[in-house]
């Protein structure tokens, strides 16, 4: 039989339409986009390309797109802007939410090296930020606010536009990471009040290794490497052409379809959500309300969420106790706990996340096979 895979939050599956113009562009626009003859101009076109369609997914303008290797560098990238150019204006603390993804939460310990100091921002039980508390922690050494729009282990939404207002008023930088957001939810970059907005291609059904880093253009970019003068001299390195062609193909493809494909998740979600209602001692982690439709973190009173996870694997299922980059650690998810859920219950969690590639079919096992899993885990 076939595997049902429900970890789109840790990556998902490459549409056939990214992959297509993947290959493609490996097969036939494999020049270098910086050589000045013919097969470099045709491979900068591309990338060019690329670049505009990615802007105008994200409302930004195509001079404000940096490619990265993904995510987790191009929030380097953004913090590592703040800190160069907050150190240049004598401003040095940083805010950052409890429940940033770790490519955000562990630039900390450099930064405070370099003699930052940061705030951390509690969440409410829903995962929220409070804008109240966000309010008590701006200085007027505040330099940088880091919120990611959606939280990829509970699915939950953070008010970004007002958080981006807030920090506007304050004249603070307000970095975003959106890898989570793009594609699964609208995105515009400037009435979310955003500076600086992360992507990664591979959690919108585009390839692994690829990103994008959105910088508003009044900013001065900080390198993270130096090379030569490709990005605009920001990012060094011969571009991933073929990435960043595939990665547009496939913003513009969710974008496109996003009511759609939202309605769609919407309806898994709920027949998930419906099929494990009377399983014993569950309870849904997050928002309810204010969330992506495809990540649902749940808990299971008395059961490991790892042996759940274990169990699911054997059946065939692939689900995840939190973030995939977490698989080593024993520690309780850092989301969890920050949303006030005791380690024990923190580790009866699993998250199923879903993407437009599953079927009801698919819900309909994993009820099953979760229901079933519950059971075993808890005789
Ligand atoms: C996956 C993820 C990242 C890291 O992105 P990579 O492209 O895997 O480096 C960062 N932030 C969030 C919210 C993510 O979900």
């Amino acid at each position: 039989m076939d595997r049902i895979y429900a970890d789109c939050a840790a990556t998902t599956p490459i549409s056939e339409s990214a992959l297509q113009v993947m290959t493609e562009c490996m097969r036939i626009h494999y020049g270098n986009p910086s050589s000045a003859h013919q097969n470099g101009r045709e491979a900068a076109r591309i990338l060019e390309e690329a670049r505009g369609k990615i802007a105008a997914c994200i409302g930004a303008e195509p001079e404000e797109i940096y490619f990265t290797s993904g995510g987790t560098e191009a929030d380097n990238q953004a913090i590592l802007t703040a800190a160069m150019y907050g150190k240049l204006i004598g401003k040095r603390h940083m805010i950052f939410s409890q429940v940033e993804h770790h490519a955000v939460l562990n630039c900390i310990p450099a930064l405070e090296k370099a003699g930052f100091e940061i705030t951390l921002l509690g969440v409410d039980m829903a995962g929220n930020v409070s804008i109240k508390e966000l309010k008590a922690a701006c200085r007027k050494d505040t330099i940088l606010a880091a919120v990611m729009y959606v939280n990829n282990e509970v699915g939950t939404v953070e008010p970004a536009a007002e958080i981006g207002q807030l920090c506007r008023e304050r004249d603070i930088l307000f970095h975003i990471d959106g890898v989570a957001a793009a594609g699964h939810i609208p995105v515009q970059v400037k009435e979310l009040g955003a500076d600086m907005f992360s992507l990664s291609a591979h959690k919108f059904h585009g390839p692994r290794g690829i990103g994008v880093l959105y910088v508003d253009k009044r900013i001065p970019v900080a390198n993270l490497m130096f090379g030569g003068s490709q990005e605009r001299d920001k990012r060094p390195g011969t571009q991933n052409v073929p990435g960043a062609a595939a990665m547009a193909r496939a913003l513009c493809d969710s974008v496109a379809a996003l009511e759609e494909q939202t309605r769609k998740m919407e309806r898994l979600r709920e027949r998930l959500l419906c099929g494990l209602k009377d399983v014993e001692g569950m309870w849904l982690n997050g928002n309810p309300e204010s969330r992506v439709p495809g990540i649902i973190n749940l808990g299971f009173e008395g059961v490991s969420g790892e042996a759940l996870m274990l169990l699911l694997d054997l059946n065939g299922i692939s689900v995840s106790t939190g973030a995939a980059c977490n698989t080593e650690s024993v520690e309780p998810s850092h989301v969890l706990t920050a949303m006030g859920l005791s380690p024990e219950r923190a580790r009866s969690c699993i998250r199923i996340s879903l993407s437009v590639c599953n079927t009801e079919e698919e819900i309909d096992t994993i009820c099953r096979a979760v229901s079933e899993a519950v059971e075993r885990a808890r005789t």
